[in-house]
């Protein structure tokens, strides 16, 4: 069950919209308003415990511990790049696993790229989460403390959410959904939809479901490749589901909430990066509304796979523009703290299993 935490069989209190809070509060006998301000607490303060709620009675304060779980992740290491200021954090959850979120500042604010899942199933040969596959989904208040934790550990406020850590979000779908409605809520943190991206490796029934949602948010799709077979061997979903079935579902994506897509496409050395490739893309690309974000692969020691040297880059960058192509290559940030998905979970766990 999506509310519950699973290992106490208690409600997840920051899970619940305010109201389905209000209608637990006032089941109970407490006043109204007394949801509203414990969703203060939560969404808006971002308050570590229930003990931080101070104009609640104690005896109210009590109670909900006895009868909620209440999300509050720690942090269990946090690096900071010197290049760039970027840090990345991995957090405690109760039960004993980590999640990793970054934060990064840029000239028009703070972004967080949070993970979705505690692992990931979707198996992307170039990528560090997946490698040991997916351990659990995460809830939504356990998608949202990560963004929580993070402003009050910088004290600064985040304006964009980007969901481009570990796992797949439409593989958690209803929790997702949960997430990004209290993450927007204007009673809560209220980031706006604009500032809000997800990124998939493609799962076609979860872009066309989120598509009916009607929510202003960004879509980003992970392409990586132009072609189903050269997909299929960076890909595992690609097995499952076409490219043309992709472009579809981006295109009716589009249609349903206007919104333009961005396309991730990481340049794989000798793999997805030479001209003809880049021919391919603008093919795909061009009767779409949408943006190219490429991004030079982060090598992992597991694979050995090598980014494309920059003039590539650059050469791959022009071939899409002259197609009329509104493509960027994406800076690189935290490059020297394990800035790839998945790298510093990875690494601590197995700092841990070594004596
Ligand atoms: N599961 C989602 C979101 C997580 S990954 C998805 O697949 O989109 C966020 C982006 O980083 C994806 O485009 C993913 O393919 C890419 N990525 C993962 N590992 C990478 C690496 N080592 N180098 C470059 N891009 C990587």
């Amino acid at each position: 069950m999506t509310n519950r935490e699973e290992r106490s069989g208690l409600t997840d209190i920051k899970s619940l919209t305010l109201s389905e809070l209000a209608e637990e509060l006032t089941q109970r006998g407490e006043k109204a308003f007394r949801a509203k301000q414990i969703y203060q607490w939560m969404h808006v303060k971002c308050a570590r415990s229930f003990d931080e709620m101070t104009n609640l009675s104690k005896e109210l304060r009590e109670d909900l511990k006895r009868r909620y779980h209440y999300t509050s992740l720690k942090a269990v290491r946090v690096q900071e790049s010197a290049i760039d200021g970027t840090k990345k954090f991995l957090f405690g959850l109760s039960d004993g696993n980590v999640v990793e979120s970054v934060w990064m500042k840029y000239k028009h604010g703070n972004s967080v790229c949070i993970s979705s899942q505690v692992g990931c199933r979707m198996g992307c040969r170039f990528c560090a989460s997946t490698l040991d596959g997916l351990e659990r989904n995460l809830l939504a208040s356990e998608m949202l403390d990560q963004i929580y934790a993070i402003t009050v550990l910088t004290g600064e406020r985040v304006s964009n959410v980007v969901v481009m850590g570990t796992g797949e979000p439409m593989d958690n779908y209803d929790n997702l959904l949960t997430f990004l409605r209290l993450l927007t809520d204007e009673n809560g943190l209220h980031i706006s939809q604009r500032n809000v991206t997800v990124s998939t490796c493609g799962i076609v029934p979860g872009i066309r479901k989120l598509a009916g949602e009607y929510m202003q948010i960004t879509l980003a799709l992970s392409l990586h490749a132009t072609t189903d077979e050269k997909r299929k061997a960076l890909m595992p979903i690609a097995n499952r589901y076409s490219i043309t079935e992709l472009m579809d579902a981006c295109a009716y994506y589009f249609e349903q909430t206007g919104r333009r897509i961005t396309f991730e496409y990481s340049l794989v050395g000798g793999v997805n990066d030479t001209d003809e490739d880049a021919q391919e893309l603008a093919a795909l690309a061009a009767p779409l509304c949408c943006h190219i974000n490429l991004i030079p692969v982060n090598p992992i020691k597991e694979r050995d796979f090598v980014q494309s040297d920059k003039e590539r880059i650059q050469a791959f960058k022009n071939r899409l523009e002259k197609r009329g192509i509104n493509v960027t290559i994406r800076r690189e940030m935290g490059r020297d703290i394990d800035g790839a998905c998945g790298q510093l979970r990875r690494k601590h766990i197995t700092d841990q299993a070594e004596p």
